[in-house]
């Protein structure tokens, strides 16, 4: 067995009403509360912030974080913290405003300047104490030291330090009850995605990121279409939610790769939603990879396609890839990259783009070129 690391998550509290309960475990002191306007406005958030004024604590309330949210939201959030000499943080929401409140907890307790602490374990300050609750089952942020922001020109820049990973994490299925079909398909492909390529990740898979790569692919693939069609259904939300959060945990240690490496310049520049960039990339990269990551593909097609045993691994490789395709289509998602107002002649500058992501890159099962990410991108248009 190869030598290993694994760094766990924040302490986690699951169920019904656990995002009030987490209150309790808050410092005294005014509170960062970060999140989003609709997340705001669908009252998702009263329950839990009715819980930290019981407990005597001011709230300072920062709602202006928008999707691929950019360094000046992010500092913004930051500023209005360091106003109200706030003791702590709560990012609440989906991904954004939970990256958002790691990097403003980071920078309020350390000092530091986010343009010294880019990139990976560079930041290893003292941040302030943090919790966090998803609103969706997708990112796994709340389980990540990682925080993505989008910068200058649209390139995405990620801070992936141990001191981002939250204290405390909620799992409250409840709030997850309303989300609308589209966004429950895009977020909960990217959960999948994360799992696959945490599963084939070149440097640093090891045996425990493998088994919760295998779990969180099997909560999610057997519940992302029940958790479409039947959107109050409580056992699949908490599945799907607890399999984003296991997916999470497993590439906070084994990093993803080519399919979001090439989905973030879809998101940078067109501001597609990440998950909908990973799900229309997924099919290209699985097949440029199906060589190499053969095998680790054949052992995943077991989970979602329990009946392929016997097969040889070439073709349980193949029908993990299918299987995958028809999970997308089956969730509503149309395919293409023209399906979403891409042009063909973006193509070249995604793929000089999408060769920025070094950091993601080299976690793929094999290279991927600027060439090669031309094709892809030809292939998934
Ligand atoms: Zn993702």
């Amino acid at each position: 067995m190869r030598p290993f690391q694994f760094n766990p998550g924040p302490r986690l509290i699951s169920g019904d009403g656990s995002a009030a309960r987490l209150a309790d475990q808050l410092p005294d002191g005014p509170c960062l509360f970060v999140s989003d306007r609709d997340v705001i406005s669908l009252g998702l958030t009263d329950v839990m912030r009715a819980a930290l004024e019981v407990g005597g604590r001011e709230i300072v309330l920062f709602d202006a974080v928008e999707a691929d949210p950019s360094k000046e939201t992010l500092l913004a959030a930051v500023d209005l913290g360091r106003r109200h000499d706030v003791t702590h943080v709560v990012g609440f929401g989906g991904g954004s405003p939970m990256d958002v409140a790691k990097l403003a907890a980071y920078l309020l307790g350390s000092g530091d300047n986010l343009d010294e602490i880019w990139g990976v374990e560079v930041a290893r300050g003292q941040r302030l104490p943090l919790a966090l609750v998803p609103t969706t089952a997708g990112t796994g942020s709340e389980a990540t030291p990682i925080s993505v922001i989008t910068c200058e020109g649209g390139t995405k820049l990620a801070v992936n330090a141990r001191p981002l990973i939250a204290d405390w994490a909620a799992l409250d299925a409840g709030l997850t009850l309303g989300l609308p079909a589209h966004v429950t398909a895009a977020t909960g492909i990217d959960a999948i995605v994360h799992s696959i390529e945490a599963y084939t990740s070149a440097r640093l898979k090891n045996p425990l990121s493998d088994a919760l790569a295998r779990e969180a692919l099997r909560l999610l693939a057997g519940n992302l279409l029940k958790a479409i069609k039947e959107p109050g259904n409580v056992e699949a939300r908490s599945a799907m939610l607890l399999g984003a959060h296991l997916a999470g945990l497993a590439f906070s240690n084994a990093p993803v790769a080519g399919v979001h490496a090439l989905a973030y310049p879809l998101g940078g520049i067109h501001h597609l939603p990440h998950g909908l960039s990973n799900a229309l990339m997924l099919r290209a990269v699985l097949l440029h990879n199906a060589e190499a990551a053969r095998d680790l593909y054949a052992e995943l097609a077991e989970i979602v396609a329990p009946e392929c045993a016997e097969l040889g691994s070439q073709a349980r490789c193949a029908l993990l890839i299918d299987r995958l395709d028809r999970m997308v289509a089956d969730s509503g998602i149309a395919p293409r990259l023209r399906d979403h107002g891409i042009p063909a002649d973006d193509i070249p500058m995604l793929a000089r783009e999408a060769m920025k992501q070094q950091r993601l890159l080299v976690n793929n099962p094999c290279p991927i070129e600027e060439a090669d990410a031309r094709r892809l991108y030809e292939a998934a248009w």
